[in-house]
């Protein structure tokens, strides 16, 4: 198990926003189609990736705000534009990640007869295919990720939307990802590699999120540990790190194939 530097660069606002979208998705909907309408839900059935759909989500989110951050920017003049710190490089230099500043770019660019606007989307595009774009991104959406990931209500939420979509998505035949297909296009069952079924049993602190019963075997050897799909693969579920608890063998047998509403219950740290 590796560990991550956390510099949680407001990772509560990008958390709160990705929580929010899931909480009505009404108002988001022409929005929410750019990440899993027009057939991309595609990207999400293959199983256990470790950039999970969650992950892909929390990226698309982040890149959403930071178009939105950059409207309104083309009517400033260049002076002006010099002198501002764009939110893109407040969040480069928080991180302490080298980039290339607009008054820079703007000298080795050598071009200063285009319009304010054109120059910007050009240093924004020269910047989302940099090195310490890609970084930026990897840092906002792992920091985001480890918040998001310990709430198993947010996490229910959010696959029950991805099932609904997944419902209504039809995925082609001729598409590769079909493989993963039952004939009802519900997703098939796989072996839950051994880094999620860790992930879960560590969040979950080794107790059955229904009843809480000790399920480390160091209390009681006979109570075994299920990793469950808390919204189960029959009812579009996806096999998707997010998506998975821990339960205990009994409350297992009698969830089977219904989706229960995930437990609230969290250990206190003292
Ligand atoms: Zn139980």
């Amino acid at each position: 198990m590796s560990t991550f530097k956390m510099d949680y660069f407001r990772t509560y606002y990008f958390t709160n926003i990705c929580d929010s979208v899931i909480e009505d998705t009404f108002p988001y909907v022409t929005t929410l189609n750019d990440f899993w309408g027009d057939g991309k839900f595609a990207y999400f059935l293959k199983p256990f990736q470790k950039y999970s759909v969650l992950h892909q989500y929390i990226d698309f989110c982040i890149d959403r705000l930071i178009y939105e951050a950059n409207k309104g920017l083309g009517e400033l003049s260049i002076e002006q534009l010099k002198t501002k710190e764009f939110w893109i490089n407040e969040a480069l230099n928080y991180h302490k990640i080298e980039h290339e500043t607009f008054s820079d770019w703007l000298v080795s660019a050598n071009d200063t007869h285009n319009h304010p606007e054109d120059l910007l989307s050009e240093y924004f595009f020269d910047i989302e295919m940099s090195d310490a774009f890609s970084m930026l991104k990897y840092q906002m959406v792992e920091e985001a990720f480890y918040v998001l990931f310990l709430n198993r209500k947010f996490l229910q939420a959010f696959n029950l939307e991805m099932a609904e979509m997944f419902n209504v998505e039809h995925i082609e035949d001729f598409n590769e990802e079909s493989i993963y297909l039952k004939k009802n296009e519900t997703l098939k069952r796989t072996r839950i590699p051994k880094w999620a079924e860790r992930a879960v049993f560590y969040r979950d602190r080794g107790k059955c999120t229904a009843c809480n019963k000790d399920l480390t075997g160091l209390f009681n050897i006979s109570n075994k540990y299920h990793i469950d799909h808390i919204i189960p693969l029959s009812a579009n579920g996806l096999n998707d790190v997010s998506n998975l608890q821990l339960l205990c063998e009994t409350c297992n047998t009698s969830k089977g194939g219904k989706i229960w509403a995930t437990s609230t219950n969290y250990e206190k740290w003292y």
